[in-house]
């Protein structure tokens, strides 16, 4: 059996990533990965401007000792002052709004006393040199670097983009990933189950897994346990698509044809690995298609996806890997497990006082997708545990739509 470390270096050591650049534009960026580093087009702040509501003046001590200052003027974000402010004059000013010219520091208009067109600074007021002042270029000057090459763009990066001015993204084309799923006993959701048929969960996880990527999927529906469909399918998909996925048909029984397929018109990589849930896991090449043969156990299925499917994606989209993302927590019941896989049993983790605790689902049968309905985390046990006990430390890993990261390593 492969550890779970050996088989993402041998993942990484197939997967060739997307060439083909796009410019796409912000609005449709997020998710999306950078082909190249964006550079500043612009100092940011573009100009020295308010960071309060006050009055812009110059700190140096006036002739007379006085505080009091003449208001010559108004810059109000958008529409800047264009007068120059003199020794004993101020400006009032609006928080965004353009210094003006002559003026080196605002007095916020909470420590000023205003009489008509006369300010009087609080005497317990220090005016200083810079105070209330963004400056231009304090956040980043123009021409260094806002975000590097093999960056997933979030949210938080197109609003940080689009503060810069900048209107659209050299990005890698969205991979293409195709999905099977197989097995004769599958059927529907809507339609009655015939004796001995199951819904096929797995195809639908796996979409709503996936469109968290900036991918295009391509759903090829269902195949039946047949070696010869199989390969004929297969074959025809993976010139499709840059990636492709089935569930189920991955073990060694005698309707399970999709590893021998593989190893018939591509090339297995790896199969077999030291996981609970999850270890018929079969991957490999089809000509320049990355193929992964999922386990049928829709939970299974679902924790090899987070492992290696959301690492997959990463490299073929050219993405700087995502770093792992795990939490200590206290266990707070008995655990069985054997030593020699790792395994990721569903919990549901909470903060108790300072500590975080996480208890975990009673039944963690690989076909119990009930177990996800509680769960809100996985809990992470090694491979040289044995059973662990209440009190135990463990590391925890969210489970959250928005938690398509590698968490393994
Ligand atoms: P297999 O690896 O094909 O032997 O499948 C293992 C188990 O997972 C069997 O109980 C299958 O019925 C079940 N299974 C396989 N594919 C799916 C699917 N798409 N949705 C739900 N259960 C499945
Ligand atoms: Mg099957």
């Amino acid at each position: 059996m492969l550890s779970i470390e050996d088989a993402l270096d041998r993942l990484g050591e197939i997967v060739t990533p997307i060439a083909e650049t796009e410019h796409t534009k912000l609005v449709t960026a997020a998710g999306r990965t950078l082909k190249n580093a964006v550079l500043a087009p612009i100092d940011m702040p573009p100009f020295d401007s308010s960071a309060m509501d006050g009055y812009a003046l110059h700190d140096s001590v006036l002739d007379s000792g006085e505080t009091t200052y003449t208001v010559i003027g108004e810059s109000r974000a958008g529409h800047p002052f264009t007068g120059v402010v003199a020794n004993g004059q101020c400006a009032r000013i609006f928080t965004g709004a353009m210094l003006p010219k002559g003026a080196n520091s605002v007095v916020l208009q909470e420590d000023v006393r205003r009489l008509e067109n006369t300010i009087t600074v609080s005497p317990d007021e220090t005016i200083r040199h810079g105070m209330n002042i963004r400056f231009q270029a304090s956040d980043v000057a123009k021409g260094k670097k806002l975000l590097h090459q093999g960056q997933i763009l979030n949210d938080f990066h197109i609003g940080w983009l689009a503060a810069c001015g900048v209107e659209s993204v050299s990005t890698s084309r969205k991979p293409k990933i195709g999905l099977f799923s197989t097995g004769d006993e599958l059927q529907d959701p809507g339609s009655v189950l015939l004796p001995g048929q199951i819904y096929d969960s797995n195809r639908i996880s796996l979409q709503q897994l996936i469109r968290h990527h900036a991918v295009e999927i391509v759903d090829f529906g269902r195949l039946p346990d047949d070696q010869e469909i199989t390969r004929n399918c297969i074959d025809q998909a993976t010139q499709e698509v840059d990636l492709l996925l089935t569930s189920g048909g991955v073990s060694v029984g005698e309707s399970d044809f999709v590893r021998p397929v593989v190893e018939e018109i591509g090339e297995l990589t790896f199969w077999n690995i030291a996981l609970k849930p999850g270890k018929p896991l079969a991957v490999g090449l089809i000509r320049d298609c990355v193929f992964f043969g999922l386990p049928g156990n829709p939970v299974s299925t679902i924790v090899t996806y987070l492992l290696f499917v959301n690492r997959a994606i990463e490299l073929i989209s050219g993405a700087n890997p995502s770093r792992p993302l795990k939490l200590s927590a206290i266990l707070t019941n008995d655990l069985h497990h054997s030593v020699g896989r790792r395994e990721y049993q569903r919990g549901t983790l909470w903060k108790n006082d300072s500590e975080l605790s996480v208890t975990t689902v009673l039944d963690q049968g690989s076909n119990r997708l009930t177990s996800f309905a509680e769960a809100n985390c996985l809990v992470e046990v090694p491979e040289s545990s044995g059973n662990l006990v209440a009190g135990s430390r463990v590391d925890v890993v969210l489970l959250s739509d928005k938690t398509n990261h590698i968490w393994s390593v």
